[in-house]
């Protein structure tokens, strides 16, 4: 893995949120998107190097739902920028790992993306991405 090429947080209302984080931030968000295939909405904020992605749930089935269900808005996940994500999984996954899909999967922000359950990372949902050139 090569960094942190984002940070997700979980929201119930995104356009509440997008105006939230501008203030807090200090800038507009330079990105929003739907991601069908995960039945959410988001936004990127940059903040130098670093990225923040906002999740809403455009369906009550959206793991971003059911996440809010059970613990409230907060952070969801934790994105590590990797260079080959195929490889990435194969050496994840011959190392224990419990990934969430067995090929990566089309994610928003131009990334191929897979999740790796939380049952084995002590709680925390990792995203990998690879930015799709
Ligand atoms: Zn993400």
């Amino acid at each position: 893995m090569l960094k942190i090429e984002h940070i997700g947080i979980a929201v119930k209302n995104i356009e509440q949120s997008n105006d939230l984080f501008a203030k807090l931030f200090g800038k507009p968000p330079y990105k929003m998107e739907k991601v069908e295939s995960e039945s959410v909405s988001t936004s990127f904020f940059m903040l130098g190097e670093n990225k923040i992605e906002l999740l809403e749930a455009t369906h009550s089935e959206s793991s971003i739902a059911k996440f809010i269900e059970k613990k409230g808005e907060g952070i969801h996940h934790i994105a590590f920028d990797v260079k080959d994500i195929v490889a990435e999984m194969k050496r994840l996954k011959e190392e224990g790992f419990i990934l969430l899909s067995e090929e990566p999967k089309q994610g928003a922000d131009n990334k191929l993306i897979c999740f790796l359950h939380p049952k084995g990372t002590n709680g925390v949902l990792i995203e990998l991405c690879q930015e799709i050139i």
